[in-house]
C-alpha cells in the first residue's frame, strides 16, 4: 500500500498514530530496511504467516490504542513453532484486554527474529523554529540513561550524517567493543539519509521513532517502528 493510502485509512479512523505494521511497510517503501512483518487477523491466520516467514518468529500486538507494547505483555519473541504461536497468541490478547478492555485490535503482527545486533535508535520530531530533526543514538540502557544522543536539520547531508555517528560518546561500541560485532557506519549513515528523505517528502508526519534498530557489520535491520502524523490543518 502506498504511504499515502496508509495515511488516508488512519484518518479515516480518526487516529494519528500508524501501527507497526503501517510504519514498516512505509520504511521499507523509502528503501530502510526493516525486519519482515505482516498483519494477521487471527490464530490460525498468525500460524500460516508464522510457517511463510520461518521459525523462530516474534508476534506482537497491532492496536492503535497500545503505544509501548511490552509494557503491557503485548510482545513475545522466541516462539519456536506453531504450538509456541498458539500460545503466544492467547496470552498477547488476554493482556491486551487487560491492560485497555476498550482496545481496537487489528490483530497480531507476525514477524522475523532478528539476530542480535548492537541496538541504536533513529527519530524525527518537530522543532517550532527548526522544523523537522533527525536524532541518531545508541539504544537500551545508553540512551535511555545517557541520552548519549545527536541531532540535525532536515535535510541531512551525507557529511551531517557521518557525523551525528561519530559525534555520540559511544561511538567506539559502534567500531566493535571488546570483541563485539561492530556496525557499519556506511549503512548507518544510508538509513539516516533516507529517513531525511522520506521526512521531506511527507509534512503530514509528526514523529517517528526506530526503536531498536540492530545494526550489523554488514547491514542492520530496523524491528521496531513507529510513527505519529499531525493533527490534519485547513
Ligand atoms: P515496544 O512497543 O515495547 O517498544 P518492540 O517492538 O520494540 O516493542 O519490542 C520490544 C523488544 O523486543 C525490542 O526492543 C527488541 O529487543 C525485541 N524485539 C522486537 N521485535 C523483534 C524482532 N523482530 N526480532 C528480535 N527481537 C525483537
Ligand atoms: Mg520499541
Amino acid at each position: 500500500m502506498p504511504f499515502d493510502a496508509i495515511v488516508a485509512a488512519a484518518r479515516k479512523e480518526k487516529r494519528l498514530m500508524l501501527t507497526e505494521v503501517e510504519a514498516k511497510q512505509a520504511l521499507k517503501e523509502a528503501g530502510i530496511d526493516v525486519v519482515d512483518t505482516r498483519l494477521a487477523k487471527d490464530k490460525a491466520e498468525a500460524q500460516r504467516i508464522a510457517r511463510e516467514i520461518g521459525y523462530p518468529v516474534v508476534l506482537k500486538i497491532v492496536s492503535p490504542d497500545i503505544i509501548h507494547k511490552s509494557d503491557i505483555g503485548g510482545v513475545k519473541v522466541g516462539l519456536a513453532d506453531e504450538a509456541a504461536v498458539s500460545a503466544a497468541f492467547d496470552e498477547i490478547m488476554a493482556a491486551t484486554k487487560k491492560a485497555n478492555a476498550k482496545a481496537n485490535v487489528h490483530g497480531v503482527a507476525v514477524q522475523a527474529m532478528a539476530k542480535q545486533g548492537t541496538e541504536v535508535i533513529l527519530g524525527m520530531s518537530k522543532d517550532p523554529q527548526f522544523g523537522p530533526v533527525l536524532m541518531f543514538g545508541l539504544g537500551g540502557i545508553l540512551v535511555e540513561v545517557l541520552k548519549d544522543v545527536s541531532f540535525r536539520i532536515v535535510p541531512l547531508t551525507r557529511r551531517d550524517a557521518r557525523e551525528m555517528i561519530h559525534e555520540i560518546k559511544g561511538y567506539p561500541i559502534l567500531e566493535g567493543y571488546r570483541g563485539q560485532e561492530p556496525a557499519s557506519v556506511e549503512k548507518l549513515e544510508d538509513t539516516l539519509l533516507k529517513l531525511s528523505e522520506f521526512v521531506e517528502a511527507h509534512e503530514e508526519i509528526k514523529e517517528i521513532d526506530l526503536n531498536p534498530i540492530f545494526a550489523y557489520r554488514d547491514g542492520l535491520t530496523a524491528v521496531d517502528a513507529r510513527i505519529i502524523l499531525e493533527e490534519k490543518t485547513g
